[in-house]
């Protein structure tokens, strides 16, 4: 058996239960086999792949607050430490009755090649807990996100683990947190990144990760001899990404067409009014199915089926394999020719080879969504030099910092002899960053 079968036979035998965390390793495991296979005899013995799927350190913890009815509530708090050769952990919170140890494990072992791809100086970390904002007043968001910091808190710092939004975590829920780390700690520093403007925050951090996703989106397709102007787009999810995503590619003259939350989906012939959307999800914390209210002339169906609206290009940007092998050839049946993920893993494996046999182009999450955490490295650099950069400035870091990313997996693809292959090129360019640290620091 060769080394990288030997140890996801390893992985899913020691992580039972965690299908998704099996499944992201498959992945990039898969996309390394070549760049492995070259220097097994040294990799093995410094058992480099054992420590790459093993977590630095999980820390997990009860979460005891107090709802408006007086009744104590107990729900289960995280943080996945995975891996510190590049830099302090840097991941996001998840607040969803989803969580589990298993997701944010995935999401912690993808964070570490996606921040190794953004060329900046930081590790990968995942958590949050299985605690659902939905429908919870602001008071009881409060108790909730002051009693995870009070536990947190110990095992978090400004060059040791900055946590960020994800999933349930926006500029209230990261304000309620920073305000409790600061009380317990007495520290005012960049310890969390998403942060309000007035208290540390960065412009464009709001808009990152769907804008870096357009982004590279649109370096994807120039290089490839195609423009996104023009060209009608389905956006799956109506949160942060899905959000800033379409504003960028509408921005750039494409016409998004279709946006959805885990009730239904809204298709809009015209294209999505992008104010309607932000005052339902910003501001009144709503459902899609509102947009109806104000744009008559939209349809709004409950359920599944996004994908089964005629596009040239798809963006999911919801949540993890909500794209699955049929949802993949009802897009090339429709004539959709790019697919770039903005949320992390939507795509099944499946409609992922599914993409990459067809010659559709492919942009995976590691790569397509990195804007978000790049955006917040710029956060904790800001921070620490007690500085604000305009709009302009970050904005253009972000493009910048995207391209480059690009550049970095087309290259690695082309070098291993799959030009084209993203996933491959992505996951082999994280790599390289990661290894070569971690080779330099010994066994640790
Ligand atoms: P939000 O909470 O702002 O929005 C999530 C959206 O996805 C909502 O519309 C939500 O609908 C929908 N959704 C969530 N779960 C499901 C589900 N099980 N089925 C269908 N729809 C669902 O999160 P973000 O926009 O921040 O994150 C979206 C994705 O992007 C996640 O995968 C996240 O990990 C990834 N990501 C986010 C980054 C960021 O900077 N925010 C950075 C990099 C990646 P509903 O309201 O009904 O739950």
């Amino acid at each position: 058996m060769s080394y990288v079968d030997e140890i996801y036979a390893k992985v899913v035998e020691q992580n039972p239960g965690e299908a998704e965390f099996h499944q992201a390793v498959k992945e990039v495991l898969d996309s390394l086999k070549l760049v492995i296979d070259a220097n097994e005899d040294k990799y093995r013995k410094m058992a480099l792949l054992e420590r790459l799927v093993e977590p630095e350190r999980i820390i997990s913890f009860r979460v005891p607050w107090v709802d408006d009815n007086g009744q104590v509530q107990v729900n289960k708090g995280y943080r996945v430490q995975f891996n510190s050769a590049i830099g302090p952990y840097k991941g996001g919170l998840r607040l969803h009755p989803s969580v589990n140890q298993g997701i944010l494990k995935f999401l912690g072992f993808e964070q570490v090649f996606k921040n190794s791809l953004t060329g900046l100086p930081i590790g990968g970390g995942k958590g949050g807990s299985n605690f659902d904002p939905k429908g919870k007043s602001d008071r009881e968001v409060m108790a909730f996100c002051q009693s995870f910091m009070t536990e947190l808190s110990k095992y978090i710092g400004a060059d040791q683990d900055v946590p960020a939004g994800d999933i349930g975590v926006g500029a209230r829920e990261i304000g309620f947190l920073y305000g409790q780390y600061k009380r317990l700690t007495g520290l005012y520093e960049g310890v969390l990144t998403g942060k309000g403007l007035n208290y540390g925050g960065s412009l464009v951090r709001t808009q990152a990760t769907g804008y870096g996703l357009v982004y590279i989106l649109d370096e994807m397709l120039k290089n490839n001899g195609k423009e996104l102007a023009g060209k009608t787009v389905v956006v799956s999810g109506s949160g942060n990404v899905a959000i800033y995503a379409t504003e960028k590619a509408q921005q750039l003259g494409a016409k998004v067409v279709a946006l959805s939350d885990s009730n239904g989906y809204i298709y809009d012939a015209d294209g999505i009014k992008l104010d309607v959307v932000k005052e339902i999800k910003e501001v009144r914390r709503g459902r899609i199915k509102e947009y109806t209210a104000s744009v008559p002339s939209a349809v709004y169906t409950e359920g599944k089926g996004i994908w089964t609206i005629k596009c040239d290009i798809a963006l999911p940007c919801a949540t993890q394999n909500e794209l699955n092998l049929d949802d993949a050839k009802a897009l090339k049946a429709n004539g959709c020719f790019a697919v770039a993920e903005g949320a992390n893993m939507p795509s099944t494996r499946e409609a992922t080879d599914f993409f990459l046999e067809n010659n559709m182009l492919f942009m995976p999450g590691k790569a397509a969504n990195a804007g978000g955490v790049a955006t917040s490295a710029l956060e904790m650099s800001q921070n620490s030099q007690r500085l604000s950069w305009s709009f302009d400035e970050v904005d253009a870091k972000l493009k910048d910092i995207m391209v480059n990313i690009f550049a970095k997996a087309n290259d690695a693809a082309k070098r291993y002899g799959v030009a084209g292959n993203y996933v491959a090129g992505a996951n082999i360019a994280g790599f390289e960053k990661v290894v070569d640290a971690m080779m330099a620091q010994g066994i640790v």
